[in-house]
């Protein structure tokens, strides 16, 4: 069975019933075992959402940013976890691919990944490498084969389950953005593993890893895009994947406020009802301008600086709406196995992910300062 994508108070009604049936009930469990079973995937796979934006000749579903960003804020809500690695799976995996691929590439990745049967990951960051992602030091090499990957990548989604890694690496780190390629890692490739699993504050059970790459061979049809594009694929996979991990920040702040709106319901007071108002008008805020970027986004139209600015403040959102939760419920929220205690620590995370709130803060600044005087369109202002 899968969901109908439209209208999207219809998707929006049917992935919450999924999701409080399905999800919800696991939350804790993902978060104290720091684990996802890997059916929670396999029930996404089953209603279509796998394939959220892959279109259907590729076995995907279809359907647009607007679509993506109501299911990824409606598994988020029950599970920070799960929407967060299906955010990743498609908007910076799929959708690359998608975007750049030759029709060999898409025809090989694409439906497993729509149908559910790969997971997919993207590694950017590496130890000691994040916001400025110019300076990464994983090395490429051309051999008679092929394509010899050396390097590692740190805090990778997905990394232990992925079937496909969208890794990046310089043929030589002097040359800056310019030496940056992108390439399409199999799992399985020899010289490819997975050096550890990290440990983490939030998003427990999303799996966090150190991938490491001694050696990895290639051959020469895993490069996505040309040589010098990888830097490009990399920001331009970001700056859609941030529509999708605002969308999941939203979901978590939705959370929070059905945790503070039950707390204050329960034992109302002026300044509760203040606390109330106030995160009302964060979310509410947050909501609206992931509909800008997602709408902007599905025209077509610039989007980056609408994805930019909701994704600050959807984070913001998650993580101050979160705080007056655990506040008004008082000591009880901060129990190990309390709903607001867990949606606190996944709040914190969306702050740094896919971009921080300081980067996200600098390509806002940057975009309006070099258009000082001009008008930003209302879509994305
Ligand atoms: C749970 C989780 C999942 C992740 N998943 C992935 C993934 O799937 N793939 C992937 O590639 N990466 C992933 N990351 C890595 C993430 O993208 C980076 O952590 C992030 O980009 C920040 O990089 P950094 O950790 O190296 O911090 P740094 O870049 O070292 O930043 C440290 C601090 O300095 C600030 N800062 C840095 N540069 C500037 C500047 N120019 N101006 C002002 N302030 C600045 C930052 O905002 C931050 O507060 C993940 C991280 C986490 C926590």
């Amino acid at each position: 069975m899968s969901f109908p994508l439209e209208p999207l108070a219809a998707l929006r009604a049917e992935v919450r019933r999924f999701a409080e049936r399905s999800i919800a009930p696991l939350a804790e469990e993902i978060d104290r075992t720091d684990r996802l079973p890997p059916e929670v995937f396999r029930s996404l796979a089953e209603q279509g959402l796998t394939g959220l934006g892959i279109p259907t000749e590729w076995g995907g579903r279809g359907g647009g940013t607007r679509a993506l960003s109501v299911v990824l804020e409606e598994l988020s809500r029950a599970s920070a976890t799960v929407g967060t690695d299906l955010s990743v799976h498609l908007s910076v995996c799929a959708a690359p691919i998608l975007r750049w691929g030759t029709e060999a590439q898409r025809e090989r990745w694409l439906r497993p990944l729509a149908e559910g049967r790969v997971v997919g990951a993207f590694a950017l960051s590496e130890p000691g490498v994040g916001s400025d992602a110019a300076r990464l030091a994983t090395r490429y090499e051309r051999t008679e084969n092929g394509i010899r990957l050396t390097g590692s990548k740190m805090f990778i989604t997905n990394g232990k389950s992925a079937g496909v890694v969208l890794a990046f690496a310089t043929s030589d780190p002097a040359r800056g953005p310019r030496g940056i390629s992108a390439f399409l890692v199999p799992r399985g490739t020899s010289g490819f593993s997975v050096a550890q699993h990290l440990d983490k504050l939030g998003l427990r059970g999303s799996e966090t890893n150190e991938l490491v790459f001694e050696g990895a061979e290639l051959p020469a049809d895993a490069q996505l895009g040309k040589d010098g594009e990888g830097l490009s694929i990399a920001l331009g996979a970001l700056s859609g994947g941030r529509i999708g991990i605002a969308s999941c920040a939203l979901g978590v702040a939705q959370a929070a406020f059905d945790e503070l709106r039950t707390a204050v319901a329960r034992d109302p007071g002026d300044d509760r009802r203040g606390r109330l108002a106030r995160a009302w008008a964060d979310l509410a805020g947050a909501r609206a301008l992931i509909e800008r970027a997602a709408e902007a986004k599905d025209a077509d139209e610039p989007y980056d600086l609408a994805a930019s600015t909701a994704k600050l403040v959807a984070a913001r959102a998650a993580e101050s709406i979160a705080q007056e939760a655990v506040e008004v419920i008082g000591p009880a929220a901060t129990r190990h196995g309390h709903p607001a205690e867990r949606i606190l620590r996944d709040a914190r995370v969306f702050s740094i992910v896919e971009g921080t709130t300081e980067i996200q803060e600098r390509i806002i600044g940057k975009m309006l300062s070099e258009n000082a005087g001009g008008e930003v369109p209302s879509r994305h202002a």
